[in-house]
């Protein structure tokens, strides 16, 4: 247990309806008692019950400096496990500042980011795993990211990835038995029976690795590129999706590549539409640099949306592009259909068999259809999300992978017919790195880390 109280402002540090100090330690509730007044004098919450609200007033020495609502939580039972007091105050940042001041003048040290989750985790109320879904879940965009984010702090992660470990520690333990104690323990077909299991773990963790590409579209967004000639509304297209009055934009740079992206969230999926090159609000020459580096992007995107211009003609372009589309993940655009449409639907169908949809960006006509074609090739196609376990962390993800290598090499030993005292080396790797998912083992360094990326208050 933590011998000091830490406290933080757990609200958004600007001007709001109320905001929340967090008190968390073993004097918690004393340095509470030192600066909460309640209208009953007599009144400490020190010796009130826990999980109970007190109206009263937060004093520094004779100066009254707001009116709160306090909240007292006993150890064990608050998020860190310890005694704990959040105050409700009104949301302004001075008088949250202030509030804050007092608290630590009464014996309170100001948390680190993060730290009052660390100090769940540290207090085995959760495991690494929980604690870092915490995050994602504050970081949520859509109500995918938060599902998964919440299967992941209900620990559905963290079952798994137990079960896999309690599989492997039973082999090591039995390898160990068997050559300690020849003879009570045979190894003779052992190598043949630890390959079938150990099969069946890695078929598992590859199951689960597979589930990370899905993961990283439900968390970060579905990355897009609009492809097409010049002229033919893809700027146009990107406004109106931005536009689209049920969309909500985020104004974010890219968070995984070196490029400016718009992120909109559409009924459930989050878009990171590759503004490529700024193809927006920019002349011919850039446009068409714009177009080779929205190639290279449409290689590793999720989806292309092509945009013609259907009251031009196709030409030889155009059917390239669509035969380079046709093992993507890709939406076809006949955009400016309220002009005499030279090129109709069923044109393009006989070209392609990607999904095609008639649009005008000018007069935001048809965009309610793309958003339906964005969400059955996401939802209801591929990625259906259902109980499935997620891994939406890269840090999991890359400790799978490893543990998969590990076990192979097991089988490798076991095909070559190595000593039994080999397979145990790379059981433990993998027992190990599958541990660090769920912040067994871990070493301090590795927790610091990963609490330091969190926000202050959490
Ligand atoms: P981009 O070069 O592909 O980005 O095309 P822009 O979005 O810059 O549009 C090129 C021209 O086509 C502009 O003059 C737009 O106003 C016009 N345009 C775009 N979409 C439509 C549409 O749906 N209907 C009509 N009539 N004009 C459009
Ligand atoms: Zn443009």
């Amino acid at each position: 247990m933590n011998k000091d109280t830490i406290c933080a402002i757990a609200t958004a540090m600007s001007s709001s309806g109320i905001g929340i100090i967090r008190i968390s330690g073993s004097e918690a509730i004393a340095i509470a008692d030192k600066i909460y007044h309640s209208p009953n004098k007599d009144k400490k919450l020190q010796s009130c019950e826990s999980h109970t609200i007190h109206y009263g007033y937060i004093y520094d020495g004779d100066q009254k400096i707001d009116e709160v609502m306090v909240l007292l939580m006993k150890a064990p039972h608050s998020y860190t496990a310890e005694d704990s007091v959040e105050i409700d105050c009104h949301g302004g940042v001075f008088v949250m500042q202030k509030i804050l001041e007092t608290v630590v003048k009464a014996g309170a040290r100001l948390a680190e980011p993060g730290e009052f989750t660390k100090r769940a985790f540290l207090n085995g109320r959760i495991d690494l795993s929980q604690a870092e879904s915490v995050m994602d879940i504050i970081d949520s965009q859509n109500q995918f990211a938060l599902k998964s984010s919440m299967d992941q702090l209900s620990g559905k992660l963290s079952e798994s990835i137990r079960l896999y470990r309690e599989n492997i520690l039973h082999e090591m333990a039995f390898i160990e038995s068997a050559l300690d104690d020849p003879e009570h323990f045979s190894l003779d077909d052992y190598p043949d029976e630890l390959s079938k299991k150990m099969q069946d773990v890695i078929r598992g963790l590859q199951e689960l690795l597979a589930t990370a590409d899905n993961g990283r579209i439900l968390k970060e967004g579905i990355q897009t590129v609009i492809l097409g000639k010049p002229n033919v509304g893809k700027s146009s297209l990107l406004n109106a999706l931005l536009g689209y009055e049920r969309a909500i934009v985020t104004d974010i740079a890219g968070t995984t590549r070196d490029v400016l992206q718009e992120q909109i969230h559409l009924n459930g999926l989050t878009l990171n539409l590759m503004d490529t090159a700024g193809i927006r609000k920019t002349d011919d020459i850039v446009e068409k640099i714009g177009v080779d580096k929205a190639m290279k992007e449409a290689d590793d995107a999720d989806l292309i949306i092509y945009v013609i211009d259907s009251s031009g003609e196709m030409d030889q372009e155009d059917h390239d592009l669509l035969s380079y589309l046709k093992d993507k993940k890709a939406i076809v655009i006949l955009n400016k259909t309220d002009l005499e449409q030279k090129i109709q639907i069923k044109d393009v169908e006989e070209i392609t068999n990607l999904p095609v949809i008639a649009i005008s960006a000018k007069e935001n006509t048809g965009i309610d259809l793309l958003e339906k074609q964005v969400h059955h090739l996401f939802i209801a196609g591929e990625i259906t999300y259902n109980d499935q376990v997620y891994v939406t962390n890269v840090r999991h993800k890359s400790l799978i992978a490893e543990a998969i290598s590990s076990l192979n090499l097991v089988l490798k030993s076991i095909e070559d017919q190595m000593p039994e005292d080999f397979y145990s080396v790379d059981l433990m790797n993998a027992y190990k790195q599958l541990g660090l998912i769920i912040g067994e083992s871990v070493e301090d360094d590795l927790v610091e880390e990963i609490f330091s990326k969190f926000c202050m208050g959490k």
